[in-house]
């Protein structure tokens, strides 16, 4: 069988570890920069970075739209997490960045507080057990009945499902962890 085309948005942030893991997991990343690029891909996934900037490119470059329209699987880590909510609840920028608003769950913006900007946990999920890695993490503070929680670090939601979109609050791409790169991967 074919290895299924994930492209990762490049137009900011840790694409290259996505692109990693998911040739590591058996498929074939690619970056994506273009509506044209985003045409040839099976699957999506929007990595970490600054969820401010990637949003203002997103709509610099029209991808927003044609995000909107793309029918296949989307998986958003950290900020992609970010990009695919609708509303930002607390944290910074509260309401004032550009967001795709495919699911209909809110977000709290580096919500993990100083001393845990960054730090790492494995979690038990319906997927799989997958180490993450936290960075100025964000979490699912509210999600409408679409929305289902996967997993929880402590008593907050940091990955959840709606249709075929998945979104994460972790990096596992920042680790040798393939567990959900190959739970997307088969979701294609
Ligand atoms: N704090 C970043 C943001 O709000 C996300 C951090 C990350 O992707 N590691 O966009």
């Amino acid at each position: 069988m074919a290895r299924k085309r994930v492209g990762v948005l490049a137009l900011q942030g840790d694409f290259e570890a996505h692109i990693k893991a998911v040739n590591a997991a058996g498929g074939e990343g690619f970056e994506v920069r273009s509506i044209q690029e985003l045409a040839t891909a099976d699957a999506l996934i929007l990595p970490g970075g600054e969820s401010t900037t990637m949003g203002y490119l997103l709509k610099r470059f029209g991808l927003d739209t044609a995000i909107r329209a793309f029918e296949k699987p989307i998986w958003g880590t950290c900020a992609g997490m970010i990009l695919l909510a609708s509303r930002i609840t607390e944290g910074e920028k509260r309401g004032g960045q550009p967001l795709l608003g495919l699911m209909d769950m809110g977000v709290a913006r580096n919500a993990f507080g100083r001393q845990r900007d960054s730090f790492e946990a494995d979690l038990d999920s319906p997927l799989g057990r997958v180490h993450g890695v936290f960075i100025r993490a964000p979490y699912v503070s509210e999600w409408g009945p679409a929305v289902e929680p996967l997993a929880r670090y402590e008593d907050k939601v940091v990955l959840v499902r709606q249709k075929n979109w998945l979104a994460s609050a972790f990096h596992p791409e920042l680790t040798e962890d393939t567990t959900l790169h190959r739970a997307f991967l088969e979701s294609t």
